[in-house]
């Protein structure tokens, strides 16, 4: 299944000369402000037959890069960092609009792991109100077909085991330091539906009508953001964890359940010291999840992926059911990528 707005037929094969990538490609990309670049870059993309792009920049360099990214035959959907912010205005005038953990600190001014690491909390009226409007502008950039939302999650309560080390943590549990959220809002919302106060839970991390809370917080706000881009005749795509078991349980994403136009799960093997036969293993269990309700295309970490290996992680996306695959990052495909990528 190709992602809803199909793709003109022969797409892959003008690229004389070139091979062409046995799956849907696309990758995301984070723009500077060097256009030149940019434009060399989308050509690039063209050429190799990519299906689209994921766009991370200004908005003045996304309005410019759109009508580009179109002639070169690429769909754009314009990247955006959801949930996580780095916004001063919003510091400044709401602070209190961040997720706060089971110890009662806001990521505000104690963030979890990262000093950057700042969430905002989904529940929040003015935070969907915000969102909205972020998807509706960018909705209403011309040649845009997209909004790609990354960083639609609760903060991680637990990291990928790769990540252990770097941050000299153990996580065999959910620690209340990094389990979010339980601001006035969502506790007041959680003791209405309920009838009691998360924080009065005997053990918030084992009470599945608490965990749920969290999933559909997300759901509930994917759905609304779907229906914004939509209204302006564009399309809603996100960046996901893995799997939807490991999801749910690291980042409280139930995306399996999730309104979307295609799904991108990071599946990047090595985060949880996996080898690259374990990308087949996830889109499959991501596909089952769906059940066909919308595309899934794998994201594969390239860094971790050697040349040689490549054609694999892409052999093993496409047995397992993948509608296509997604780069991260292009920029360190090498020559021998590339050959090994096209065929
Ligand atoms: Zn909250």
């Amino acid at each position: 299944m190709a992602l809803a707005l199909a793709a003109p037929a022969g797409l892959f094969s003008c690229s004389p000369g070139r091979g062409k990538s046995p799956l849907p490609a696309w990758t995301w990309y984070v723009a500077g402000k060097d256009r030149r670049k940019i434009k060399k870059d989308l050509a690039l993309f063209g050429r190799m037959g990519f299906e689209g792009i994921h766009f991370q920049g200004s908005d003045e360099i996304v309005a410019w890069a759109a009508p580009l990214a179109r002639k070169e035959g690429l769909r754009i959907h314009r990247w955006i960092i959801t949930l996580m912010s780095r916004d001063k205005k919003i510091m400044k005038e709401h602070p209190d609009w961040f997720v706060v953990s089971r110890e009662g600190k806001s990521s505000f001014d104690h963030p979890p792991y990262v000093p950057y690491y700042k969430w905002l909390c989904p529940n929040h009226e003015g935070v969907v109100r915000h969102l909205e409007e972020r998807v509706r502008d960018t909705a209403r950039i011309d040649g845009v077909e997209g909004v790609h939302l990354d960083y639609i999650r609760f903060p991680d309560v637990i990291l990928p085991k790769g990540l252990w080390k770097k941050y000299d943590i153990v996580q065999d549990m959910e620690y209340p330091q990094y389990d979010f959220c339980y601001c006035d809002v969502c506790r007041g919302r959680f003791r209405e539906e309920h009838g009691i106060d998360p924080l009065d839970l005997p053990d918030p991390s084992a009470d599945n009508a608490w965990r749920q809370f969290r999933y559909d917080s997300i759901t509930r706000l994917v759905k609304h953001l779907y229906e914004v881009a939509h209204r302006e005749g564009k399309q809603l795509t996100a960046a996901v964890f893995p799997t939807p078991s490991i999801a749910r349980r690291l980042v409280r994403q139930a995306w399996d359940q999730w309104t979307l136009d295609a799904v991108f799960p990071m599946i990047y093997h090595n985060f949880y010291e996996k080898d690259i036969d374990w990308i087949g293993d996830a889109v499959q269990e991501g596909q089952q999840a769906l059940q066909g309700r919308f595309p899934l295309y794998a994201g594969l970490f390239v860094p971790a992926i050697p040349p040689e290996r490549i054609t694999e992680a892409v052999r093993q996306s496409r047995m397992n059911g993948a509608d296509g695959i997604c780069l991260f990052r292009y920029s360190v495909m090498n020559e021998k990528h590339w050959e090994n990528f096209l065929v």
